[in-house]
């Protein structure tokens, strides 16, 4: 589909896993403030899109563009890469010997060289934005998995990132806890953040996305509006995908 102001840019993106050819000539554009839902069945390249996006994966051939820079290889470019890219994955990954303001303010302070003061501040204005304004000083393991996760958002968004991905990040919760991490995202998506989401939650991708891009055999097959995804979908591949799903 035809992007007004593109900020993340793959073309011929190709990507093997030894002789698995995980990722098959992708061509995406993510435009700015724009939300693109990826689905698609388990194994086809989901997870590897969204790292090679960040380059925690390397890629074999084709160029990743962000806001106009292709992919920095290594070095300090890397690092400044990493936190214009928000991650928040299935496991949120926070440090459990720390409380979560310290979770949240930790990268701003070593990565965007903010002092503590202002790192905090930061984080204290972020955990409000996610409803977790009291539970500040208390440790991961004393929240739920749905708080956890918007700590995790928190953190993310800590860095003033240009984009934020989201690979799967309500599949490890509780159902009861699913909604208020998707919740906060379609806050943040109505805020104008520019979001790639890989998930299951097919209301979200209805409600939130203005694209939706199914993948099958680490090839972006469809990408369409999510009224006529759902409604229409034209591959074999996407139909029977939705028939299992929904
Ligand atoms: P999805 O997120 O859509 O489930 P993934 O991107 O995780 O798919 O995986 C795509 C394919 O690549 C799968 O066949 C998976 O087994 C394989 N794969 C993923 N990571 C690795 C890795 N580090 N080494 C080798 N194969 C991998
Ligand atoms: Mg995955």
């Amino acid at each position: 589909m035809a992007v007004v102001d593109p900020l993340i840019e793959l073309r011929d993106v190709n990507k093997f896993y030894g002789q698995l050819h995980v990722l098959q000539d992708i061509n995406l554009t993510i435009g700015r403030g724009e939300v693109v839902v990826v689905i698609g069945p388990s194994g086809s390249g989901k997870s590897t899109l969204c790292r090679t996006v960040n380059r925690l994966e390397s890629i074999e051939s084709g160029t990743i563009t962000i806001d106009g820079q292709p992919l920095p290889e290594e070095g300090k470019g890397l690092a400044a890469l990493r936190a214009d890219v928000g991650m928040v994955f299935q496991s949120f990954n926070l440090f459990a010997h720390k409380t979560v303001l310290a979770n949240v303010s930790l990268a701003q302070i070593k990565v965007r060289r903010r002092k503590k003061d202002e790192a905090d501040r930061r984080s204290r204005e972020l955990l409000e934005r996610v409803g977790l304004a009291s539970q500040a000083d208390k440790y991961p393991a004393q929240l739920s998995g749905g708080q956890q996760q918007r700590v995790a958002i928190a953190r993310a968004l800590a860095m003033d990132p240009k984009v934020m991905l989201f690979d799967e990040p309500t599949s490890a919760l509780d159902p009861e806890m699913i909604n208020e991490v998707l919740e906060v995202m379609q806050q943040l998506a109505r805020d104008g953040m520019t979001m790639v989401v890989v998930t299951h939650e097919m209301g979200f991708a209805r409600s939130a996305a203005n694209r939706v891009v199914f993948m099958a055999d680490g090839r972006c097959i469809e990408d369409r509006a999510p009224e006529d995804f759902f409604n229409h979908p034209e591959s074999d591949r996407a139909k029977d995908f939705l028939s299992k799903i929904l």
